[in-house]
């Protein structure tokens, strides 16, 4: 039955309560202990009956119920406490303020003469933006599926805390991602909750007049419509769109936000050319002129074509000027170490759906397609959303070290003359917003003991030598106490769950006795894809079972959470050979299979376990956050040395497994693996777990959790990763906005025209001869000089940069790791005419060393010297 109408009905509260109105929707309440603590108060069975959520709770409570909590002092003040802590928050001097607008003030008025306003005016103005599929912020706003949204969700939780200027762009799914449920054979089936928008923490976003706020974006013979709801997380907007509206005619078109990664590769490309397309749109709707734009994967990089188009159509730009405005003021953030891993479209298929781009463009078809492709001239390669992103960002990073390196090798490809090392992809470690995964019991221990600033402190803070001065005893009974309540819930989810799925009482009474609140505890919890190997740890089923219950006094028992895809077959194998293996043992109250992993399960098993193990196929880990989220916690990493695990101090926090080895026989490495986990469960972790003093405390274990807390919680931390990505990407991109934009865009004219002249004559360049003093033999200290004519033909000496590049040479005569030194221009020989540049180079270790010489593009307004991709080697 349709409705004749709707109405919005919004809960009505004793005025004495009205701002818990305020206080639920805003999400800084998911961040703030307290103001977390006063829902769970207002009724605790609502409260996780609601998936913690505040709106619905307010929605639902009985009228007699909010009446007494009006009369309640206690629940008063505490409101007012939570209320007068959010007020602060808005309030604060943050450190984007004090990194950019004082660091510009005091900038400004060293520089007073000349410049106009146009200073002050950038800092005002300035706009960073973060597109994502998907965002992990709250346990009632499902519209994430692992890892990538709970970071993407966590970066704005920190970019609010830092103060940035930073809005959100997402899409609004109607499902929530799926829950998981398992039938007595451990296989996985999924349940996709209907999402109810009205009783979440969403603002519809509307015109004055009360009408909502609609964008369209162009498909194939017509066009799309969608609304644009606000979550509101700190002091940071989330903007997500949804298609689930009257305007649309089809259910195709109102299923195109229905579900994160649903549907088939039409309906992705569909999902996407609504993130990227329009959220720019929805942007400019809003009024909004962001300066900055970070895509957080590939998914969101149609955006670019759609700035190109507004720039070519509104500002009179051509297509090389546009670009030129785009390209400077983008970032983009891979997250996959493996090709399989990203965004391929058919050729085809882009030319359906988004043709009409090229054409406007005047792009010609191959030369549309090539915006996604390496040049290796293949016409049928797909369409990669990955390299559309890299070329049309200036700023481009993986998300570990290890990462970046693997990164840097699977786009090599796009700069065929750069040596790997110089590839210009960077990394920026990811991290983990500190006061969402850190327990409340720990962080009340945190905040005695560091001062409340812990969340933020970086490294170099003397705050941390605090962390040893904590009391042994203090630290292990606050960590018994996570242990405790994880193992409280656990059984409360397994009833649960036995529960809806009818179990016999015996069963369900069964789950109140599983696991031991006093047990060496190891925690497994992430998606199951097939290259973590969930099962990695039970690949030997004698040797595992002695390690867990040989010894009566030094049991050890495991707890394992995660989904697989639902179309991930051998994925739900894996969940159900775990199962099995649990019942065929009769290991049931010592290993534990949770079903329905997600932010809560996660943040009690981070915080409740004594070990986090992980043992993906490295390096297809390209960072791993739950490592992170537990470390802060005080629990000890067992992992491959993958991800950001490799670039921890992983002897002091934890354990490594293997040495950071790369095998080609896949079955080999699982069994060295495994044996490895094995021999350091036995000779170490569980020796030293059990290792106790009189008072029952293992002192050895708690030094180790203090190193782990004080080594990894100031730097994988979001707070870390965000202001790294303010000073080293979105810092420059706005400047560089604001500097292309400036005066009718007179920059990025110049800059575009500039580039045609360079593609035009680059090769009529030529290096006629490198004159080096001196013979073969060189002692190390010693120095050499150079001297090189070049024919810059219709080249000036400003548009371009000559480079000595010297290194040590390997077997096969390349040099590797080279190092760049700039040759000085000396003007033009009288009767040649030809260019003389000088360098020199000292050797200071010995070895065959070789040197070459290079020339690279130069030009004031040119963001990279790698831009281009030209570059000249003397042959
Ligand atoms: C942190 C987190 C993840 C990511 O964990 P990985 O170690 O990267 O697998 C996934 N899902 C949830 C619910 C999380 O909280």
């Amino acid at each position: 039955m349709q409705p004749i109408r709707t109405f919005n009905v919004t809960p009505s509260l004793p005025p004495r309560l009205e701002p818990l109105r305020k206080l639920a929707y805003n999400l800084h309440w998911d961040w703030n202990v307290e103001t977390k603590d006063l829902f769970r108060r207002l009724d605790r069975d609502l409260w996780e009956s609601s998936r913690h959520n505040p709106v619905l709770m307010l929605g639902t409570i009985s009228q007699t119920r909010l009446q007494e909590l009006a009369e309640d002092e206690g629940f008063i003040a505490q409101m007012e406490r939570a209320v007068q802590q959010l007020e602060d928050y808005h309030h604060r001097l943050t450190w984007y303020h004090k990194k950019r607008k004082l660091g510009q003030q005091v900038k400004q008025m060293g520089s007073m003469e000349g410049d106009d306003s146009s200073q002050s005016k950038i800092q005002n103005s300035e706009c960073y933006v973060y597109f994502s599929m998907e965002f992990g912020l709250a346990d009632c706003v499902p519209i994430y599926s692992g890892g990538l949204g709970v970071l993407a969700g966590d970066h704005l939780k920190s970019a609010s805390d830092l103060g940035l200027p930073l809005v959100g762009v997402g899409l609004l799914y109607q499902e929530g991602y799926f829950s998981q449920f398992l039938n007595a054979d451990g296989w996985q089936s999924e349940h996709y909750p209907i999402n109810d928008f009205y009783n979440m923490p969403l603002h519809l976003e509307c015109h004055p007049d009360g009408t909502e706020i609609r964008i369209e974006v162009d498909y194939p013979g017509r066009k799309v419509y969608a609304r644009i709801w606000r979550i509101q997380v700190g002091t940071v907007p989330l903007y997500l769109l949804d298609t689930n509206i009257d305007a649309n005619a089809s259910q195709y078109d109102h299923d195109i936000t229905d579900r994160l990664y649903g549907g088939d590769i039409d309906m992705r490309i569909h999902q996407e050319m609504m993130l990227g397309i329009g959220g720019v749109r929805a942007l400019r709707a809003l009024g909004l002129k962001p300066t900055a734009y970070h895509m957080n994967e590939g998914h969101s990089a149609f955006l670019s074509l759609e700035r190109i188009r507004v720039l070519m159509q509104e500002e009179g730009l051509s297509y090389a000027q546009a670009t030129a405005v785009v390209k400077s003021s983008s970032i983009f953030t891979t997250h996959t170490p493996v090709p399989a891993g990203i965004d391929l479209f058919p050729p085809d298929k882009v030319m359906y759906y988004l043709g009409y781009y090229g054409d406007g463009f005047g792009l010609k078809r191959e030369e549309f397609l090539a915006l996604g492709r390496e040049e290796t001239g293949d016409l049928t390669a797909p369409f990669s959303m990955a390299i559309l992103a890299i070329k049309m960002a200036t700023f481009v990073n993986g998300v570990a070290q290890l990462h970046g390196v693997v990164s840097r090798s699977m786009f090599k490809g796009l700069w065929p003359d750069l040596p790997l090392e110089e590839v210009p992809i960077t990394a920026i470690t990811n991290g983990v917003h500190a006061r969402s995964c850190v327990s409340p019991v720990m962080q009340g221990l945190y905040d005695r003991y560091l001062g409340p600033r812990w969340e933020r402190a970086g490294s170099t803070d003397p705050l941390w030598e605090r962390v040893t001065s904590i009391p042994d005893e203090e630290l292990w009974r606050y960590h018994e106490r996570c242990r405790a309540e994880l193992v409280v819930f656990v059984r409360e989810r397994l009833a649960q769950k036995l529960r809806d799925r009818g179990a016999s009482p015996a069963e369900i009474g069964h789950a109140g006795e599983v696991l031991d609140p006093g047990v060496l505890t190891i925690g497994f919890a992430r998606r199951f894809a097939t290259y973590k190997r969930a099962t990695l740890w039970m690949r030997d089923r004698e040797r595992i079972k002695r390690i867990l219950q040989a010894n009566k006094k030094r049991k050890v028992q495991f707890i394992i959470a995660g989904k697989a895809h639902p179309h991930d077959i051998p994925g739900k194998e894996l969940i159900r050979e775990i199962n099995h293996f649990i019942r065929e043992e009769g290991m049931s109250r010592s290993v534990v299979f949770i079903p329905d992993y997600d932010l809560h399960v996660g943040r009690l098993m981070v915080a409740g376990c004594d070990v986090w193990l992980n043992t993906p196929r490295r390096p297809r880990e390209a960072s791993g956050t739950s490592g992170m989220k537990a470390s802060m916690n005080g629990l000890l990493n067992l992992s491959v040395l993958d991800g950001w695990w490799d670039e921890a101090d992983y002897v002091r926090t934890g354990w490594p497994i293997g040495h950071g080895e790369d095998y080609d026989d896949l079955n080999y490495q699982d069994l060295v693996e495994a044996n490895s986990l094995y021999e350091l469960l036995e000779q170490e972790v569980v020796p030293l777990f059990y290792e106790r003093d009189t008072e029952d405390i293992p002192r050895g274990w708690v030094s180790k959790m203090k190193d782990a807390i004080r080594l990894n919680c100031p730097f994988f931390n979001t707070a870390r990763m965000v202001r790294e990505y303010g000073t080293r990407a979105y810092f420059a991109a706005s400047d560089r906005y604001f500097t292309m934009t400036r005066e009718g865009y007179r920059p990025a004219r110049e800059l575009a025209d500039w580039k045609n002249k360079l593609f035009d004559r680059w090769y009529k360049m030529k290096i006629e001869s490198i004159d080096v003093s001196g013979g073969s033999q060189i002692q190390v200290g010693q120095t050499i000089n150079v001297k090189a004519r070049i024919d810059l033909a219709d080249l000036s000496a400003d548009d371009l940069q000559v480079q000595l590049y010297t290194g040590l040479v390997n077997a096969s005569g390349d040099i590797v790791n080279g190092v760049p030194a700039v040759m000085e221009y000396q003007g033009q020989d009288p009767q040649s005419g030809t260019s003389i540049y000088t360098g020199n180079i000292t050797y200071t270790y010995s070895g065959l060393q070789g040197m070459s010489l290079r020339i690279l593009p130069k030009h004031e307004y040119l963001s990279s010297p790698y831009d281009l991709g030209l570059i000249l080697w003397a042959q």
